[in-house]
Parts: structure tokens; C-alpha cells; sequence
């Protein structure tokens, strides 16, 4: 479903991604996992083309993510096409980013009726089904500053399903949370798993890449250091780096 190739990405003299190669099967969840400044954002908006890569390239359930190919030779897509991908690909960002001045109900159908065209109706029912799933129904009236934050990301998790998503990425969902609201937004990640989406999760969050993940990738300086099934690499690590980084969020 997500199959990344010899990505590099510089900013600057910094190369932050220095050959990233990386594949999602469908109805996978793979967690991400590495130290501060170690790439993962920049790697996670490659695959929604938030960030343009140097080199390599990223497909998405076998489209090239910002990018076609003719005559064996990459030809940039156009803006439009670009934003075409985005909305099959959802993004839940670290600090929620709800449009604070519409309810709940309208955060979750505003994308829907205007990029994917759906009747108003039918995609307020949808977004109604949604926030059931995410257990806020009672919630849709109410606007996002009224809620808590383990709520709100909540309604970012609906929003982003509401567009039926090939892959769902996360960005440290629950690193803007107070301790205790953690657990509900995790739950609901952890749903999501079992119900076969396909996702990609940035977390420092390791009993929950212990218990969720197919695949845990470790990335440090730009490069997989290792990746695998959780238990060998978050119990029996093979890279002295990953024990090293281990050690420290455990
Ligand atoms: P992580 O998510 O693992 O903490 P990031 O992908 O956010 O790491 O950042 C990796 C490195 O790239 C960091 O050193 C960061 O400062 C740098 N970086 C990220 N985005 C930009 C940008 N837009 N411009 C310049 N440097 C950036
Ligand atoms: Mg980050």
C-alpha cells in the first residue's frame, strides 16, 4: 500500500532522510519510532507530498505520490493532482488542527462535500457514524475549543476517515496530551488497527507499538537503523543505537 524507495530529503546542507526504504501492506500498522530530529515528520509528510523529496520516490496503493512516469523519466504532478492524492491519505497532526470556528459535525463533512464532491446529506450521516466509532456522538454540535484535547484529537481521527483513506499517518497523536487523556486516543487507534486500516504511527508510545504494530521501524539520522516484528525489535534489538534509544523511553 505505502512503498517508499531510496528516499533522501536535504534542508539546506542537512540531509535529514539519507535513503529511506520502507513498505506498508495493506491492513498493516507500522510504527515509527526515533529520537528527536531523527526525520520522522519529514518522512511522514513525504508520503502526503507536505514535503517534496530529492531523491527516490514514494507510491501510494501504486500511484506515484507527487510525481508520474513517462518514457522512464519522473514528471512532477500538478497542484491540483497533488491535492487529488492528499485527500485519499489522512493525517492526524500532533496538535489536532481542527478549524476551530465550525462544530465537530462540520470539521468532519467540510472536506468531504467540497473535495470529494459528496451530498451534504449523505456525508453528514457519515461524519454522524464517525464520531459513534470515535465515541464522541453526542459531541457533534459542539465546537472544538469545548472539548477536551483527547477529544478534539479524537474528531481529528473521524475527520480523517471521513474521507475514506487508503493509509491513515500519525504524527505523535498523542504527544500534545495530558497524561491521562492518552489512553482514549490510543483506544481508538487501536480499533482502527483491528479493523484493518492501513497506518503509518509516529509515537514515542512503546506499549502501544508493542501491542498494535505488524512492524516497528527504528529510524535515527535519517536512515532505518532496524525494523521488524516489535518483539525483536523493542525486546531483543540487534543495533546498539535502537538499545541505546530504548533505554531511554522505556
Ligand atoms: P522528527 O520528527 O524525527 O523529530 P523532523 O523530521 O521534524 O524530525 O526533523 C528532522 C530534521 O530536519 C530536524 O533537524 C529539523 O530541524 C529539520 N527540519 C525539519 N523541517 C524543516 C524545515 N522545513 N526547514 C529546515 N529544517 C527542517
Ligand atoms: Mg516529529
Amino acid at each position: 500500500m505505502v512503498d517508499i524507495r531510496g528516499v533522501h530529503k536535504s534542508f539546506g546542507a542537512t540531509e535529514v532522510l539519507r535513503g529511506i526504504d520502507l513498505q506498508v501492506r495493506a491492513g498493516e500498522v507500522t510504527v515509527i519510532v526515533g529520537p528527536s530530529g531523527s526525520g520522522k515528520s519529514t518522512l511522514l509528510r513525504a508520503v502526503n507530498h507536505l514535503e517534496k523529496v530529492d531523491r527516490g520516490w514514494i507510491g501510494v496503493d501504486g500511484e506515484l505520490i507527487g510525481y508520474r512516469r513517462a518514457g522512464g523519466k519522473l514528471y512532477e504532478l500538478k497542484e491540483k493532482e497533488i491535492l487529488r492524492q492528499r485527500t485519499r491519505i489522512g493525517f492526524v497532526f500532533q496538535n489536532f488542527n481542527l478549524f476551530p470556528h465550525l462544530t465537530v459535525a462540520e470539521n468532519l463533512v467540510e472536506a468531504p462535500v467540497s473535495a470529494l464532491r459528496r451530498p451534504r446529506r449523505e456525508a453528514v450521516a457519515t461524519a454522524r457514524e464517525l464520531l459513534a466509532r470515535v465515541g464522541l456522538a453526542g459531541k457533534a454540535d459542539a465546537y472544538p475549543r469545548q472539548l477536551s484535547g483527547g477529544q478534539q484529537q479524537r474528531v481529528a481521527i473521524a475527520r480523517a476517515l471521513a474521507l475514506e483513506p487508503k493509509v491513515l499517518l500519525f504524527d505523535e497523536p498523542t504527544s500534545a496530551l495530558d497524561p491521562e487523556l492518552v489512553g482514549e486516543v490510543l483506544d481508538v487507534i487501536k480499533d482502527l488497527a483491528r479493523g484493518g486500516t492501513t497506518m503509518i504511527v509516529v509515537t514515542h508510545e512503546i506499549g502501544f507499538a508493542r501491542e498494535v504494530a505488524d512492524t516497528v521501524v527504528f529510524l535515527d539520522g535519517g536512515v532505518v537503523v532496524e525494523q521488524g516484528p516489535p518483539a525483536a525489535v523493542l525486546d531483543t534489538p540487534r543495533h546498539e543505537r535502537t538499545r541505546a534509544f530504548l533505554s531511554k523511553v522505556l
